[in-house]
C-alpha cells in the first residue's frame, strides 16, 4: 500500500529542533556555560507549556472535566502555543477521536497498536488522516469559546511570539540572548515535546492495568513524572470525565494540583470526579478477571472460580451498601438531620466492607 505524503513542515520542525538541541546546547554549555537563571527559565517554561497541554488542552478542553476563568484559559492558550502542539481546537479534536476509537488503527489518530514510533511521533509526519482534518465537528462546544478560537486563528504568530520572542526578551533582560534561546527556547521545546508525546506512546505500552484491560492504556508512576501527572492513563481512559489522573494523594499529578490550587482562589470550579464506588468496582472486577485467568489451569479450578465468584459478589454488595449509606449520611448531614443511628450503621457497614475487602485480597493474593 502506498504511504500517504510526508508533511514536510512537521518533519523539518521535529528534525531541526531535535538535532540543533542535541548539537548546540552542549556546545554552548561547554564553550560559554549556562547561568542558573537560564536553567530556572528552562524549568519554569517547561512547566508552563507542559501544564497548558495537560491542564488546558487535555483536561479542560478535550474532556471538559472542570471550568476555568477566562484568565486561566488565556494563559493556557499562550502556554499551548509555547508547547507547539497545534491549536487547542485541533488538538482536542484529535484527542476526542483517540478516546472514542482507542487502539483502532484506522480511526485512532495515534493508535498505540501501530507501534511506539507511530504513536509517539510518526502519526504527525505523514498525511495519515487528512480527510478528517479541518472538520472539527466533534469540538463544536469549543468553537463557542472565544479564547480557543482566537488562539486557533492566530496560532502562527502566537507560536513565534512565545517560542522566539519570549526567550529573546528573557535573554535580553539577563544579558545573554543566545543562552536563553538555547535553554528556555530550544531545549525546553524538545524536552516538552517528547515528554508529552510519551502519553500517546509509552503510556499505552508500559505499566499496569488496574481498572480495565479493554484498551491499551497503562498506569505508570515513572511516566507520570515525565508527563505532568498523565501517567495514570489506565485510570484516565476508563474515567475520562474525572479531572484527576492520579486519584491518590501520594500519586504525582501536578496537573491536578494546579487545578486544585486555582480552585482555592476561585479561578477553577465544577471539578468533576467519578464516585469512589465506581472506581472500586472497576478495580475489583479487574482483580476477579485476572485471578480467574490465573487459576484456570489448576486441577480444582471450577471449585476455586466458584469461591472467587461468591466472595466477589459479597464484597460487591458490601461495597454498594456501604457507599449508599454513606451517601445518605452525607445528605442527612447537609440537612442537619444526621442521627446517631445512621452514623452507627455507616460505621458498621464500613467495618464489614473493610473486613470483606481483606478476605478478598488475601484470597486473590494466594493465587498470584
Ligand atoms: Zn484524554
Ligand atoms: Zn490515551
Amino acid at each position: 500500500m502506498k504511504k500517504p505524503p510526508i508533511i514536510w513542515t512537521n518533519v523539518s520542525l521535529f528534525t531541526l529542533t531535535f538535532a540543533s538541541a542535541v548539537l548546540f546546547v552542549p556546545w554552548y554549555g561547554i564553550t560559554y556555560g549556562f547561568e542558573a537563571i537560564e536553567w530556572v527559565s528552562f524549568i519554569v517554561l517547561a512547566f508552563a507549556s507542559g501544564l497548558s497541554i495537560t491542564g488546558g488542552y487535555h483536561r479542560l478542553w478535550s474532556h471538559r472535566t472542570y471550568k476555568a476563568h477566562a484568565s486561566v484559559r488565556f494563559l493556557y492558550a499562550l502556554g499551548g502555543a509555547l508547547a507547539l502542539q497545534n491549536s487547542a481546537l485541533h488538538w482536542s479534536s484529535d484527542h476526542r477521536v483517540h478516546h472514542k476509537y482507542v487502539d483502532n488503527n484506522d480511526k485512532d489518530p495515534y493508535s498505540a497498536k501501530m507501534g511506539f514510533w507511530y504513536s509517539h511521533i510518526g502519526w504527525m509526519l505523514r498525511e495519515y488522516q487528512s480527510q478528517r482534518y479541518h472538520d472539527y465537528k466533534n469540538v463544536r462546544d469549543l468553537q463557542n469559546d472565544k479564547i480557543v478560537m482566537w488562539q486557533h486563528r492566530f496560532y502562527l504568530p502566537l507560536l513565534i511570539v512565545m517560542n522566539v520572542g519570549l526567550p529573546i526578551f528573557l535573554g535580553w533582560l539577563n544579558g545573554d540572548i543566545i543562552g536563553m534561546l538555547l535553554l528556555a527556547g530550544l531545549l525546553r521545546l524538545v524536552v516538552v515535546h517528547h515528554c508529552t508525546f510519551f502519553i500517546n506512546s509509552l503510556a499505552h505500552m508500559w505499566g499496569s492495568q488496574p481498572y480495565t484491560d479493554k484498551n491499551s492504556a497503562r498506569d505508570n508512576a515513572l511516566i507520570a513524572l515525565l508527563t505532568y501527572g498523565e501517567g495514570y492513563h489506565n485510570y484516565h481512559h476508563i474515567f475520562e470525565n474525572d479531572y484527576r489522573n492520579g486519584i491518590h494523594w501520594w500519586q504525582y499529578d501536578p496537573t491536578k494540583w494546579l487545578i486544585n490550587g486555582l480552585a482555592l482562589v476561585g479561578l477553577t470550579h465544577h471539578r468533576r470526579v467519578v464516585p469512589q464506588e465506581r472506581i472500586e468496582s472497576a478495580r475489583l472486577q479487574m482483580q476477579l478477571k485476572r485471578t480467574q485467568s490465573k487459576v484456570a489451569n489448576l486441577p480444582n479450578s471450577d471449585e476455586i472460580i466458584e469461591k472467587l465468584q461468591t466472595e466477589y459478589e459479597t464484597l460487591k454488595s458490601d461495597l454498594i451498601e456501604y457507599y449508599d449509606a454513606k451517601k445518605l449520611l452525607l445528605d442527612a448531614k447537609r440537612k442537619q438531620l444526621a442521627d446517631k443511628q445512621l452514623m452507627t450503621r455507616v460505621k458498621e457497614l464500613k467495618l464489614r466492607f473493610k473486613q470483606q475487602q481483606k478476605n478478598w485480597l488475601s484470597l486473590t493474593a494466594s493465587f498470584s
